[in-house]
């Protein structure tokens, strides 16, 4: 539930994170253990818990999530270079933390295909 949702409590303040970008609808923090130099979070302020869980409504805060992406990424100066933008659905695919997140990982050479 949302009551005990970790990345809501960030949200709320109730525990601390590095956060990098913040709007109406959207909150990007960094990593607390970071597989790239550049490796942070950008979430829906709105509680959502998987892909799976999004509703048609949702459509507009996800879009949100890019746009924070890209000024994000801007301001690191690696737009260039380039980034990977990952969103994580349910266990084999490694959610761990169910609220809906963009990875945002930067700043050194990624293989493709990942893990
Ligand atoms: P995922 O495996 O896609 O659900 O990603 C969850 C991410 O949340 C992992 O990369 C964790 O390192 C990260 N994480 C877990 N707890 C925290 C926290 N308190 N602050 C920042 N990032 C966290
Ligand atoms: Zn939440």
């Amino acid at each position: 539930p949302m009551s005990e949702c970790l990345f809501c409590k960030i949200r709320q303040g109730e525990i601390p994170a590095d956060i990098i970008f913040e709007n109406d609808d959207v909150l990007a923090f960094n990593d607390v253990n970071p597989q790239a130099p550049v490796h942070l979070l950008i979430i829906p302020k709105k509680h959502i818990s998987t892909v799976n869980d999004m509703v048609d409504d949702d459509q507009l805060i996800m879009g949100k999530l890019f746009s924070a992406a890209r000024a994000i990424a801007k301001q690191k100066g690696v737009s260039d270079d380039g980034y990977r933008l990952v969103v994580n659905c349910n266990e084999k695919a490694g959610q761990t933390v169910f609220h809906i997140h963009m990875h945002m990982l930067a700043d050194r050479a990624l293989t493709w295909p990942p893990g």
